[in-house]
């Protein structure tokens, strides 16, 4: 759900190396995808389960092959899309960095990759086909590996993701045409938004080197909200000095969603399975809750009393 500049990039250049070699494909997303990526498809029809559902369980059932790009398991393509993908016949290929994968036909997980887009890369030189990829394609996968390094800093950064960058350039990536066409998009509510959740929607944990943001459904109507709006808020709560684990719960009609970083070896997609239902990477993990907001930033303040040994010894560089 909510894909991001990693999905939607890589199953671009997937799809444009599987037409290459004179195959078909559709690219089939759970939802929408925010608007500063929709330069990545201007010529393809990308179907959405939920609004495009009768498309999308004709090629779901005649596919023979479904690749499953950036996520580790079907709950995080929503119940519509993922029970349409269990029923179907297809060789089910999974090509994904997140942790603990589900098993399909064929796995490639790897977790130390930057980015699935980093992943598809390799693909394509491995199969010798690098000399198809247009620019079109090399921008879609150095988005995604832009995005999901967070501008080459995460440390999921290796020499690899270097080289793939520097290999995408040479088929014409500008990276501050890529860094404008997604970062420089912001509104001025945005902007004033996070403004407002600094000042009045953060909690700072001194004693246990956390920072805690939090948005309500009244703050997004009030700073007229837009999907992807808070998108990389969570970082901030990482930037202040001796901050080793930074949450951002956002409340939805039915749920909230929460989004956590962290550094060095404080485990968050461990922390997001054992208790929000969720998972992803070992430093950036996603989960939910279904109490209110409320409750949840107050559960969450006194969870974090009890992970204060791991917290305070979390080693950090100081030079
Ligand atoms: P974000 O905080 O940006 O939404 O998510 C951070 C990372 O965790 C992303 O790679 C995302 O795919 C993953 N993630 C977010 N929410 C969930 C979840 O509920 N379950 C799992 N398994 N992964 C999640
Ligand atoms: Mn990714």
């Amino acid at each position: 759900m909510s894909p991001d500049a990693d999905a939607v990039g890589s199953s671009v250049a997937l799809r444009n190396t599987i037409l290459d070699f004179g195959g078909t494909a559709t690219i089939v997303l759970p939802d929408e995808y925010p608007e500063f990526i929709s330069w990545m498809s201007p010529d393809i029809e990308i179907l959405k389960a939920n609004t495009d559902i009768e498309k999308v369980e004709k090629v779901v059932s005649e596919a023979d092959v479904i690749f499953l790009l950036d996520y580790n398991n079907l709950s995080r393509v929503g119940v519509v899309l993922g029970s349409l993908i269990e029923k179907s016949y297809a060789v089910k290929i999974l090509i994904d960095h997140h942790q603990q994968p589900d098993e399909f036909d064929y796995v490639f997980s790897d977790t130390r990759a930057s980015s699935t887009c980093e992943m598809i890369f390799d693909l394509i030189e491995k199969v010798n086909y690098l000399n198809h990829l247009d620019t079109l394609g090399a921008e879609a996968i150095y988005a995604g590996i832009m995005t999901d390094t967070g501008n080459f800093r995460f440390n999921s950064t290796s020499q690899r993701t270097h080289e793939v960058a520097a290999k995408l350039l040479n088929h014409g990536v500008v990276p501050d045409k890529i860094y404008h066409l997604i970062h420089d998009q912001n509104s001025v509510d945005r902007l004033k938004l996070l403004g407002f959740v600094i000042e009045n929607r953060m909690k700072y944990y001194k004693a246990l080197n956390t920072i805690c943001f939090y948005l309500t459904l009244q703050d997004k109507k009030d700073f007229n909200f837009k999907k992807g709006d808070s998108e990389g808020f969570v970082n901030y709560g990482l930037s202040v000095r001796g901050v080793v684990f930074s949450v951002f719960f956002s409340e939805d009609e039915k749920l909230v969603k929460m989004s956590f970083r962290s550094k060095g070896n404080f485990n968050v997609n461990q922390f997001a399975r054992t208790h929000f239902s969720g998972g992803g990477h070992f430093n950036a993990a996603g989960g939910r809750s279904l109490d209110s907001i409320d409750d949840t930033v107050f559960n969450f303040s006194k969870l974090i009393t009890t992970y204060k040994e791991p917290l305070t010894n979390v080693k950090i560089y100081n030079k």
